[in-house]
């Protein structure tokens, strides 16, 4: 991926190697198993307090102020961020001023071990999420680590991926479009919740194939290889694959985030056909 001449966004707020207060409660991430709540907490956009308030399991954690990790490595991975989130902002500003209306763009929060969000606390281990109270995206770089060695998926392309999806759950914020699934899933049962939580996360894999197939348009960012990065990894986090490797059988009423294929699809779809409108998934005939 074409990322270096990229303008860099100002919205990157680092607070890797920043204490949190000793003793603060870190929800949920003490008898799980590392991998489940990487993949429970992967990809959240909807509701990360629900999250960290279901798992009720809590651990006293003393997180003390660790060395910055501002240097080398991760300060290029940092440049890398912020240049695919301002291509995030480009790419929505041109979209909502066609829409007549005002794209306000969201904080990405760099953290590393623990973050303290609108939503509550996270561990490292939640993976990333966009918090739709405060409007921030929480990412700790350590995940594209994890993606690679749990998930097989790697590459910059891939990492983007991840970026332009929490990036897509704002837009869902912004458009109405996460209130209104929120408000149906408070009077639905849990298989129609699961769905309605298929139905968001595919469209914001939609969107993360809208964002790359208008930032290639005005910056020709895709180099040969990336859309199979994008696929790979939008194919490996899929809940069937993730339900195979961890339970051994696939359930697809517990579904959440949708199969390796509908994820594959719909980021296609959007890579394809650059409009986010191609992305209504919850009028779709075939989900
Ligand atoms: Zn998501």
């Amino acid at each position: 991926m074409r990322w270096k001449d990229g303008r860099e966004s100002d919205n990157v707020e680092d607070r890797r190697g920043m204490s949190i207060p000793r003793g603060a409660k870190i929800g949920g991430l003490g008898g799980l198993g590392l991998v489940a709540v990487v993949v429970i907490g992967m990809f959240l956009g909807i509701d990360p307090s629900a999250l960290l308030q279901s798992v009720s399991e809590t651990q006293d954690t003393s997180v003390t102020s660790q060395q910055s990790g501002s240097t080398g490595v991760n300060d290029e991975m940092r440049r890398f961020v912020a240049v695919v989130l301002g291509d995030t902002e480009d790419v929505w500003s041109e979209t909502f001023r066609k829409m007549g209306r005002t794209y306000e763009e969201p904080k990405l929060v760099l953290f590393s071990q623990a973050v303290e969000s609108a939503c509550g606390m996270a561990g490292s281990a939640t993976g990333p999420f966009y918090c739709p109270a405060d409007h921030k995206v929480y990412l700790d770089l350590s995940f594209f680590e994890d993606m690679q060695t749990r998930f097989g998926a790697s590459g910059d392309f891939a990492q983007a991926y991840v970026i332009s999806h929490e990036v897509g759950h704002h837009v869902q914020t912004l458009f109405g479009i996460a209130d209104k699934v929120r408000a149906l899933q408070s009077r639905s049962g849990s298989t129609e919740r699961n769905k309605l939580s298929v139905m968001m996360e595919l469209q914001a894999d939609c969107f993360a194939g809208v964002w790359a197939n208008k930032a290639h348009e005005s910056r020709q960012i895709l180099e040969s290889g990336d859309i199979e990065e994008g696929l790979n990894a939008a194919s490996a986090i899929g809940d069937d694959r993730i339900q195979k490797r961890t339970q051994g059988r696939v359930v697809p009423d517990a579904f959440t985030h949708g199969s390796s294929e509908q994820r594959v699809r719909w980021f296609r779809i959007g890579l394809e056909r650059g409009n986010h409108q191609a992305c209504d998934t919850f009028n779709a005939s075939r989900l």
